[in-house]
């Protein structure tokens, strides 16, 4: 049995050669199973398979009373494990390896790395059909049956989960995949099947729809000439290909600056030379607009995301491993793609923290793509207007290439941003404005000119906070540390942390005076005071409770592209991407949601998502305006994002980091510990710590905490953490982290979750 924890952090050399002829006489298998246990499992090969298996080939194999599913990594002629205790394999479920050589050694690598079994990295590559022994499940939809809207009441007290799953599927109207429904609103698949029982909801077996973001959408030309920044990119990169070999290029361009078209011209220069490219976009900016610009480039390309059905991703992969497909674009774990020859990876919005998943393997797919590239001698462009300070510091580092595209293409201006400080505006008796002056007075002005504007709040819901004016209470979550948000259109108080909703009282459930008030700015509210301002404006409202289906996005993005809207209030899921001409005014409603966040990347986030939203506005021929409502008008983030000063503020920013040894200057590993019970958290949580102190030392590595998280408690699970700081990447790092593997792999409670460079530590 192979463990491969010293490998942490240093990729080590390749430990398969594919290439090379199975020896008859390789009688053992190593098998990486999809299990949280950090090592791989040997058995033997039976006669009938001798010669057959090699590494990256998927086999079942029995594992305990159980039949599973896992890859070969290794085979060897011997094995140091008593031979009448290896069990055999199954059966071998290729003929070929589904894997090469180099994604089982880059898996290798991120289970390494991130703290993960290597049978769980591989389960991030292989398409899910290929992980049963069963081939492709189908895809089941679900939509509530006509006239029973009356059963609603009945379900509420009893049956809440139920109820919320009716009421959301009566709002839809539309059958939407069961998979998705399920996940957005936080619960399993047996509330549908209750529903199902009382003859509520229909649930149907569909064959697999077409993906709709391979429609065919708005295309690009290819322009016949660059900017001179531009071509100076897609020089500087190109002939990096055609050389060949690793290097890692950070495109910083301002929006609008044609960043696009230098992945593209970079892409047709590998295709050249035969090789092919990943490309990386944020989920939420991979719409037909995004596919259609590569596809009216390149002809068909891959698309993967996580929206697709388990037919399309398997044939989607197929085609790409097989060559057929030369070009990915896709979310995150489009990074995996099984790409021959692979000399290009693009990231685009590198920034995003969205590309670091959330759930094991806790893989960054920009800092993936990197190792990916620095592997198999490709290069990776990681694009931005607002690179990380973790990108940033490697490029002037010089690990990096750094490209700076400054101008907008065709010279259009970057909008002019205005900082208007919302202490200095009158308030009704119904407490502060939710608009300026100047935002009232540049809304109408755009809808006199027939000219589009965005608003922009990054908070769903109507109301954020539901105080008692009497004993000054908020109203809180049965089983989160989270205020309940009032959400007005269903007129409940919704968890946005475990998706519970409950009726708003109408006393406090603390003191019993009556009248709680609703304080606060959501997207729902700053939708309804538009319509008191502008009643004639056609305006819609985008965030993931009007936009449960992908359709309902695009169709919005669409009707918006055409004209027929005045207005898009959105959430962050309009920052993205959006490239609209019509747009000249950007109202930015509060820009202080994320500045108070406790957490050491909230002026960063603040300023990456003031940049990101005002460069929706400005990029057709009129200079765009931009509206930036706060109450912190001096704070850094703020003032350098209206002056569009990006060096500027990466620069202080990256000082303070100094100081307080946060990245890019240092390294952190975030456990965090959850159970039931609070006291075993305690317990655990110290113990570990105290483990951790006595095996390490400061400045080495620092053991901050054991302390309870930012959210103390979800779902009735209590939460505390512990922060491993070290300056890089040391060798008490590495002690201290496999002391964490060691306690989650020997303690099934608390759980324990390990997050090598987390991107959130709330
Ligand atoms: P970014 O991603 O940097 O924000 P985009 O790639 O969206 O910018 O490009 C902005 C716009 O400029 C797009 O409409 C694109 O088609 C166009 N564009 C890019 N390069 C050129 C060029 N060389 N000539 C003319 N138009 C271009
Ligand atoms: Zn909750």
């Amino acid at each position: 049995m192979s463990t491969h924890t010293e490998s942490l952090f240093s990729p080590a050399p390749l430990p398969v050669t594919a290439e090379q002829p199975v020896p008859l006489g390789m009688g053992f298998a190593q098998v990486a199973l999809r299990k949280p246990l950090r090592q791989e499992f040997t058995y033997s090969i039976p006669e009938q398979f001798k010669g057959k298996v090699l590494p990256g080939m998927r086999v079942a194999v029995p594992f305990g009373s159980r039949r599973e599913v896992g890859v070969v990594v290794e085979v060897s002629a011997s094995s140091d494990i008593e031979s009448k205790r290896v069990r055999k394999i199954a059966a071998l479920l290729d003929d070929e390896p589904a894997l090469d050589p180099g994604l089982l050694e880059l898996t290798r690598w991120v289970a390494g790395y991130y703290a993960c079994a290597w049978g769980e990295a591989l389960g991030a590559v292989l398409p899910s059909s290929l992980k049963r022994e069963k081939g492709v499940r189908r895809v089941l939809y679900i939509s509530a049956r006509k006239g029973v809207s009356d059963a609603l009441r009945e379900l509420e007290d009893k049956f809440p989960k139920q109820h919320r799953l009716l009421r959301t599927l009566l709002e839809l109207e539309e059958p939407i995949e069961l998979r998705d429904i399920t996940r957005q609103l936080n619960m399993s698949q047996a509330p549908a099947r209750s529903l199902e029982r009382r003859e509520l909801v229909h649930i149907e077996k569909v064959a697999s729809s077409p993906d709709p973001l391979l429609a065919s959408s708005r295309e690009r030309s290819r322009p016949e000439t660059l900017g001179s920044q531009q071509a100076a990119a897609v020089q500087a990169i190109s002939a990096r290909v055609n050389a060949g070999g690793y290097e890692t290029f950070l495109l910083q361009g301002v929006t609008g600056s044609g960043k696009t078209e230098v992945y593209l011209r970079v892409i047709e220069a590998a295709l050249e030379k035969d090789r092919g490219a990943i490309v990386l976009v944020p989920e939420i900016a991979l719409t037909p607009q995004t596919v259609g610009w590569f596809r009216s480039r390149f002809g068909e390309v891959a698309v993967m995301h996580s929206r697709m059905t388990d037919a399309q991703r398997l044939d989607m992969w197929q085609r790409v491993r097989s060559g057929e497909l030369r070009v990915v674009v896709g979310a995150r774990s489009a990074i995996f793609a099984p790409v021959p020859n692979l000399g290009v990876i693009v990231v685009d919005e590198e920034h995003e923290p969205s590309f670091k998943q959330a759930t094991s393997p806790r893989y960054s797919a920009r800092d993936v793509a990197v190792v990916r590239a620095q592997q198999i001698g490709a290069i990776c462009i990681l694009g931005s207007a607002t690179p990380s300070l973790e990108t940033w510091h490697n490029a002037r580092a010089g690990r990096y290439s750094q490209l700076i595209l400054s101008e907008r293409v065709g010279g259009g201006t970057l909008p002019r941003v205005e900082i208007v400080d919302m202490c200095q505006e009158k308030g009704s008796a119904n407490g502060p404005p939710m608009f300026s002056r100047r935002l009232r007075r540049l809304l109408k002005e755009r809808l006199e000119k027939k000219q589009q504007s965005i608003l922009f709040l990054n908070r769903r819901g109507f109301a954020p906070v539901l105080w008692c004016p009497g004993c000054h209470e908020t109203l809180q979550c049965q089983s989160c540390d989270v205020a309940l948000t009032f959400h007005r259109r269903i007129g409940r108080a919704v968890c946005h942390s475990c998706c519970e909703e409950i009726s708003p009282p109408s006393d406090c459930p603390a003191c019993t005076r009556p009248g709680l008030k609703y304080l606060g700015l959501g997207a729902e509210r700053v939708e309804e005071q538009l319509a008191l301002l502008l009643p004639e404006a056609r305006v819609a409202r985008m965030d993931s409770d009007t936009m449960r289906r992908r359709e309902d996005y695009e169709e919005t993005l669409e009707a918006f592209g055409r004209g027929d809207l005045d207005v898009l209030v959105g959430t962050q899921m309009i920052a993205k991407g959006l490239d609209f001409p019509r747009v000249t005014l950007v109202g930015i409603v509060s820009a202080d949601s994320a500045l108070h966040l406790p957490d050491f990347r909230a002026s960063e986030r603040t300023f990456q998502l003031l940049a990101q939203v005002a460069g929706r506005a400005g990029r057709g021929q009129e200079r765009g305006e931009i509206v930036v409502q706060t109450r912190n008008p001096s704070h850094p983030a703020i003032v350098r994002a209206a002056s569009h000063d990006f060096e500027g503020f990466a620069s202080a920013e990256e000082n303070l980091r100094e100081e307080l040894g946060y990245p890019p200057h240092g390294r952190l590993i975030r456990a965090v510990f959850e159970d039931e019970d609070e006291q075993r958290v305690i317990e655990a949580s110290e113990a570990c710590a105290g483990f951790m102190r006595e095996h390490t030392a400061p400045p080495d590595v620092l053991v901050l905490g054991p302390a309870p998280a930012a959210i103390a408690q979800v779902r009735g699970r209590h939460r505390h953490h512990i922060l491993l700081k070290a300056p890089q990447i040391t060798a008490g790092l590495r002690r201290a982290r496999s002391i964490l593997i060691r306690f989650s792999t020997e303690h099934q409670r608390p759980r324990l979750t390990i997050d090598v460079d987390p991107v959130s530590l709330l």
